[in-house]
């Protein structure tokens, strides 16, 4: 097994464990990019949000009701799925970024 969220989920690899209920977990952001960075992420391996979305759309629904939770006391927040490697994706395991704690400008780079 190669896949790094995978050995997140099993322990293999340690992490700041914020969330662990039913099927998500989320976890600190190893490299994060605002003053709270989490990962929201299902514990079933899946490629991206689409293949989330085709089998376990539930599960999705579940991820976003993760991210308000935990960004409870934020006065406002960001969500983010990036999908393939051109749009910013570098593990293949699908995750909800949720950042926070700070202003965000749009257009996003
Ligand atoms: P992506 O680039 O795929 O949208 O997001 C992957 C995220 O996973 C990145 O923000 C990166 O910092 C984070 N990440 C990569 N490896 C690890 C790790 O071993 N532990 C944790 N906590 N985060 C990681
Ligand atoms: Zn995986």
């Amino acid at each position: 097994m190669e896949c790094i969220f995978c050995k997140i989920i099993t322990g293999d690899i340690p992490s700041k464990l914020i969330y662990d209920r039913n099927e998500i977990i989320a976890f600190e952001d190893i490299n994060p990019q605002a003053p709270t960075h989490l990962l929201i992420v299902p514990k079933k391996h899946f490629e991206n949000a689409g293949e989330i979305a085709e089998s376990n759309p539930e599960t999705l629904g579940e991820m976003f009701r993760v991210a308000k939770e935990l960004a409870n006391g934020l006065p406002g927040y960001r969500t983010i799925f990036n999908t393939g490697a051109e749009a910013g994706q570098s593990v293949f395991h699908a995750h909800l970024h949720l950042l926070g704690g700070r202003a965000f400008g749009w257009p996003p780079g």
